[in-house]
C-alpha cells in the first residue's frame, strides 16, 4: 500500500543508486530540507558526498535494503537496473511511490518494447531472438542494415552491435551467446534523435519540459541542443507519444523517452524511468529542474509548471574530453559547470557536464561555435 501523505522537510529520502544522477537528485532534495541515505557499493560516491548516510553494501543486498526502508520516509532510484525483488518490497512497504513495474519494464529491451506497441506507439521493426534460427528469421524478414542489442543490462552502446550486412553476423552470434535473448532491429537512417523529459505526479498530471535534441558519439551522449530543431507536428507527436506510454506503465516521477525523428515520423527508441542526461540543461534554463520536479512527485507535493528561458546546450565532459576543457579553463567557465565528484577519472566515462544558457537558440549556437566551446 501505497502511503499518500505528502513527505516533508525534514524525512528522510532513500536514493537506491550513488552516481551522477543520485548526486543531482541530492543536491536538490537538500536545498528542499530533506534528510538523504544512499545505497551504494562505493564508499564516498557521488551522491554519499551530498547525502546524510550511505549504506554500502550491493544494490541486490535485501538485508540493506531492509535497512534502507528502515531509515527513510520514501525511497527512489537514480538507474533502472534496481534488483525486482528489492523494488518489490519496497512497493509493499509504501516506500516506492514509482512502484515496480515501470523497472520491470524498462529493465528488459523485449517488455519495453512491447509497452509500447501496446501504446500503439511507433518502434523501428523488430524480433525477439532467443537462437539462431531466430536470428536466421529476423534477418529475413527485417533484413539489413540492422542492430541486434541484448535485452538486458546494456547502456550507453554496451550491448549492442550495428550490422551492415550478412557478413556482420557474426557478431550477433557471439552476442546472443552470451546472453539468453536479443532483439534484432531495423536500423534506423534518422535525421535526428530527441528526448522527451517530463514528470508524472501520483494523480497522473503530466507536466513537460521542452524537448531537447541529442546527438551521440561513439553511442554516448555528447549534447543536448534545446530547443530540438524539428516541425512543431514532431514536438506534438513525441508529447503524445510520452502520455501514451507514461499511462500505460502508470509512470511516476521523472521519466525519458528516446526517440529517432525521420521527416516527421517518429521512432521510439527507450525509455528511462528516472532523470536523464539529456534533462541536465533543465537545472539552469527551466525555473524548475528535472530532479526538483521528480523530488515532487514522489513526496507528493504539487509538480510546477515549467518556464524556460530560450535556448541550452549541454555537454558532457567524458574521461576522454575532459583534459581539452581543463586546459582553458576561461572555456570551462563560459558555461554552468557541473562535476560529478568521481574518484575515477575513466575514458567514455561521463564525469561531469557543462551548461550554456541563452535566450535564441541560433544566436547561443553562433556564440558557442564562434569561441569554439562546441
Ligand atoms: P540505445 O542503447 O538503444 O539507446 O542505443 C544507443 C544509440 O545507438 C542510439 O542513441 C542511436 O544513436 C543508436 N541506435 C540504436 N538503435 C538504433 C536503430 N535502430 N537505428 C539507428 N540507430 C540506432
Amino acid at each position: 500500500m501505497q502511503n499518500n501523505k505528502p513527505r516533508l522537510y525534514g524525512e528522510t529520502i532513500g536514493i537506491i543508486g550513488g552516481g551522477q544522477l543520485g548526486r543531482m537528485m541530492a543536491t536538490m532534495a537538500r536545498h528542499m530540507g530533506y534528510r538523504l541515505i544512499v545505497l551504494d557499493p562505493t564508499p564516498n560516491c557521488p551522491a554519499a558526498q551530498i547525502a546524510d548516510q550511505q549504506i554500502v553494501a550491493s544494490y541486490d543486498d535485501l538485508d540493506a535494503v531492509k535497512q534502507l526502508a528502515e531509515r527513510s520516509d520514501v525511497v527512489t532510484y537514480e538507474f533502472e537496473n534496481v534488483d525486482l525483488s528489492a523494488a518489490r518490497y519496497l512497493e509493499l512497504e509504501g516506500l516506492l511511490p514509482q512502484g515496480a513495474h515501470s523497472l520491470e519494464i524498462t529493465q528488459d529491451r523485449e517488455k519495453e518494447k512491447q509497452a509500447m506497441v501496446k501504446s500503439n506507439q511507433p518502434v523501428a521493426p523488430f524480433s525477439i531472438v532467443s537462437n539462431e534460427v531466430d536470428l536466421k528469421t529476423a534477418t529475413e524478414t527485417i533484413g539489413f542494415p540492422a542492430v541486434v542489442k541484448t535485452c538486458r543490462g546494456g547502456y550507453d552502446g554496451k550491448g549492442q552491435i550495428k550490422l551492415a550486412t550478412h557478413a556482420d553476423l557474426h557478431h550477433a552470434k557471439s552476442l546472443l551467446a552470451e546472453s539468453d535473448r536479443l532483439i534484432y532491429e531495423a536500423w534506423v537512417d534518422f535525421d535526428c534523435e530527441i528526448s522527451v523529459v517530463f514528470t508524472r505526479a501520483k494523480n497522473g498530471q503530466i507536466i513537460f519540459f521542452p524537448i531537447g535534441e541529442n546527438i551521440h558519439r561513439d553511442h554516448i551522449l555528447h549534447t543536448t541542443i534545446v530547443p530540438a530543431r524539428v516541425e512543431p507536428i514532431v514536438i506534438e507527436r513525441a508529447k503524445q507519444a510520452a502520455v501514451a506510454i507514461a499511462e500505460t506503465i502508470d509512470v511516476v516521477g521523472t521519466f525519458a523517452i528516446e526517440l529517432f525523428v525521420k521527416n516527421t515520423d517518429i521512432y521510439i527508441n527507450e525509455l528511462a524511468p528516472r532523470p536523464h542526461n539529456s534533462g541536465h540543461y533543465t537545472i539552469e534554463a527551466c525555473n524548475v529542474s528535472q530532479f526538483e520536479q521528480h523530488i515532487r512527485a514522489i513526496c507528493g507535493l504539487p509538480l510546477l509548471p515549467v518556464h524556460f528561458h530560450g535556448a541550452a546546450v549541454m555537454v558532457n565532459l567524458l574521461g576522454d574530453n575532459l583534459n581539452d576543457y581543463f586546459t582553458d579553463v576561461n572555456r570551462l567557465n563560459q558555461g554552468h559547470v557541473h562535476m560529478y565528484g568521481k574518484d575515477e577519472i575513466k575514458l567514455k566515462r561521463k564525469v561531469g557536464h557543462v551548461t550554456f544558457v541563452g535566450q535564441e537558440l541560433d544566436q547561443l549556437l553562433d556564440q558557442l561555435k564562434t569561441e569554439s566551446l562546441i
